[in-house]
């Protein structure tokens, strides 16, 4: 374990040296301070304003953010193993504002990139110098049949943290034993690559202690997917008679097409049904909507310069997180909050007139498999060039394998929990105490 500050965290998740980020100069700005707006409290938005307000304290920024609270879809699949309380992973914007910021309880209704401003659904126009746009995703709604904000009341997706994931642990306690659980898993690129399959575990562990005559059937629309070997190693020890993996083949296309929330039936493209008492069904995404509304999308996502996230849809506007094409940098919290380290050094860099360099990303993506065992994936990203046009690529890839040893999995268990904590601290708590962190990359 390393003792290290805050600061150094956030530089670390940055993917920049510390030397680096405490040699910043203060932005001298002639009109006064430069006016940042945020659209967005997870991760990415709340990262990149707790960024910019340490870097320097005179910026005027506002961050907007519709909900109160924000609960974290990361560890929730935790709440649902019986892990965590829904409580542990609900946190809100108390330290944010503390830090200085402007919290506004609203939702961005339009933003008009050459005027420079952003309407807002309750207050006030804004005006701004810097846009950051951090939204994070949407659903495609229209994707599959049957399947609409109606129905995800009785079908929870649980895709974005709050009702949702309550919502879905209430429907697992009140499941019948002998119930059948039907999982939906979209194609790539959707929200934390390995989270359906962590979900898989913690909710057949769930059943496993609670409800063991239930079963879960989970019909995926790839044909491979994230930490593959470790989940299938984890299914076959400790779920073997609960958990049923359909991934797609060549001869079965298990996507689901076609749901009916009145009778639990769930259809897939090859043709197979089944009845769930109760179906969590993910559906395909896209951008936060605002994203789209703003003609900063290509396709369902928004495409950004690799080196520092600038969208390159429209001048002096940053998206990051999940609705950012980020290539082989999966949509994460850890992303999120690696990319906003870039975002707010090349936010200060750009003000002041300096020299604004490419940045170093990193990504971690832990998950739970059993009590005492996690995995984990992860590497560097840096930016590259292919067939012609700037991309992210990996560098220093590592995986956790299916022979690790028990202590090696209690440990990368355990360091998940670090983080959890500590990016909880860095984005949510005020900026005053000491984190220890461990090395999340050589357990
Ligand atoms: P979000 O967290 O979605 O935040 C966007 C915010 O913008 C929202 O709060 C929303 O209310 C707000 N917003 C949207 N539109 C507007 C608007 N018009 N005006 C104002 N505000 C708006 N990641 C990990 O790193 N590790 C994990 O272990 C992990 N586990 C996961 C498990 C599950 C089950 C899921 C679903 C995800 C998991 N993730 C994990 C992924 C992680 O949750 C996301 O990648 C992360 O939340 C993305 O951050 P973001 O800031 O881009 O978006």
């Amino acid at each position: 374990m390393t003792g290290i500050t805050r600061r150094e965290f956030n530089a670390l998740a940055a993917g920049v040296g510390v030397a680096a980020l405490t040699e910043l100069p203060r932005p001298a700005l002639a009109a006064g301070p430069a006016k940042i707006v945020v659209i967005g409290g997870g991760p990415g938005g709340a990262a990149v304003a707790n960024r910019l307000k340490s870097a320097d304290a005179t910026l005027d920024i506002t961050l907007i953010e519709p909900k109160v609270k924000y609960t974290t879809c990361f560890y929730s699949n935790l709440y649902l193993g019986g892990f965590r309380t829904f409580k542990s992973i609900t946190h809100d914007y108390e330290g944010v504002k503390k830090r200085g910021i402007t919290v506004l309880t609203d939702t961005a209704t339009g933003i008009d990139t050459t005027a420079k401003k952003v309407t807002l659904a309750k207050g006030p126009t804004l005006t701004y110098d810097r846009l950051v746009v951090a939204p994070g995703i949407d659903f495609k709604w229209d994707a599959i049949e049957g399947y609409s904000p109606e129905a995800a009341k009785i079908m929870p997706h649980a895709w974005q943290g709050g009702p949702q994931t309550w919502l879905l642990k209430e429907k697992l306690l009140a499941l019948p034993d002998g119930g059948l659980v039907v999982m939906a898993v979209p194609q790539n690129p959707y929200r934390c690559p390995p989270g359906p399959y962590e979900r898989a575990c913690m909710i057949a562990h769930f059943l496993k202690t609670k409800k063991p005559k239930a079963r879960l059937v989970l019909f995926d629309a790839k044909k491979t997917y994230s930490k593959q070997a470790v989940f299938e190693e984890a299914f076959n020890e400790y779920y073997k008679d609960i958990v049923e993996i359909n991934l797609t083949n060549e001869i079965d296309d298990f996507s689901v097409i076609k749901v009916d929330a009145k009778t639990g039936v769930v259809t897939t493209k090859a043709g197979r049904t089944e009845r769930a008492a109760l179906a969590n069904i993910i559906p395909p995404q896209k951008a936060g909507a605002i994203a789209a509304s703003a003609s900063l999308t290509e396709g369902d996502w928004c495409p950004v310069n690799p080196e520092n996230f600038t969208s390159t849809k429209a001048k002096d506007v940053y998206v990051l997180g999940d609705a950012a094409i980020a290539n082989e940098m999966p949509k994460s919290a850890y992303s999120a909050v690696s990319q906003a380290g870039v975002v707010s050094n090349d936010i200060i860099a750009d003000l002041q007139g300096k020299p604004r360099t490419a940045g170093r990303f990193r990504n971690t993506c832990w998950s739970m498999l059993a009590p005492d065992n996690s995995a984990k994936i992860g590497g560097d990203y840096v930016p590259a060039t292919k067939d012609g046009r700037a991309y992210l690529e990996i560098k220093d890839g590592f995986i956790s394998k299916p022979d690790d040893s028990a202590e090696l999995r209690r440990q990368v268990n355990e360091e998940s929990a670090d983080w959890y904590q500590t990016i909880i601290e860095d984005l949510f708590d005020e900026p005053s105490q000491q984190v220890t962190l461990p090395n999340f990359r050589n357990p």
